[in-house]
């Protein structure tokens, strides 16, 4: 069985949720199966340093972005930091508010954790419309980092997130893409 077929069968689809007409891909399931979650931070780290080479850190999405980003930055044994929603982050912090269907929301990131040019692998479960990997590619970019490119468990093709991302860099990888 393939990787892909793996995630398909336990990527759990939860309709209506959490708004009706959302098909919400429930990726915990995952999480139970402690081989798989080695192979998808195997197969991430493989594609990825295929088409970027080094990479220096991995930043982390909140909060679904946590579980296979530390797998990932372990394995590699570089660095992990997170970018949080508003307010969760303790230490200084810098912001950046990005537009969704309905209202905005706000990402942050601690000031003291990219070194300069460092080389960043941004990191999340799903890749929707893109917003939010956008987000974090900015504050990467504002504290001095490099976008080396992005990495995501899932990707729903039909939302177009890779044409917002792709500016800030071409690599884009996922484990499994929905269409
Ligand atoms: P976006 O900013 O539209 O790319 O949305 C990405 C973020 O929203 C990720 O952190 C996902 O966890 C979450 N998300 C968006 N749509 C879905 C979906 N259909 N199923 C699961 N998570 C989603």
């Amino acid at each position: 069985m393939t990787l892909k077929d793996k995630l398909e069968s336990t990527i759990r689809n939860v309709p209506d949720f959490p708004k009706p007409g959302i098909q919400f891909k429930d990726i915990t399931p995952i999480f139970m199966d402690a081989k798989l979650c080695d192979e998808i931070a195997e197969n991430i780290i493989n594609t990825f340093l295929h088409n970027h080479g080094k990479i220096d850190a991995v930043c982390a999405i909140e909060s679904r972005g946590f579980f296979i980003g530390i797998l990932i930055a372990n394995k590699l044994q570089i660095p992990l930091f997170p970018v949080r929603k508003a307010g969760k982050l303790p230490a200084k912090t810098k912001s950046y508010t990005y537009e969704l269907e309905y209202g905005s929301a706000t990402l942050e990131i601690h000031t003291d954790v990219i070194k300069p040019n460092w080389n960043v692998m941004i990191h999340d479960d799903l890749l929707a419309t893109g917003g939010t990997a956008m987000a974090a590619a900015e504050l990467v970019k504002m504290e001095g980092g490099n976008v080396a490119g992005f990495s995501f468990i899932a990707e729903l093709d039909f939302l177009n997130g890779r044409e917002k991302i792709s500016p800030y860099s071409k690599n884009i990888v996922s484990a499994i893409n929905f269409s």
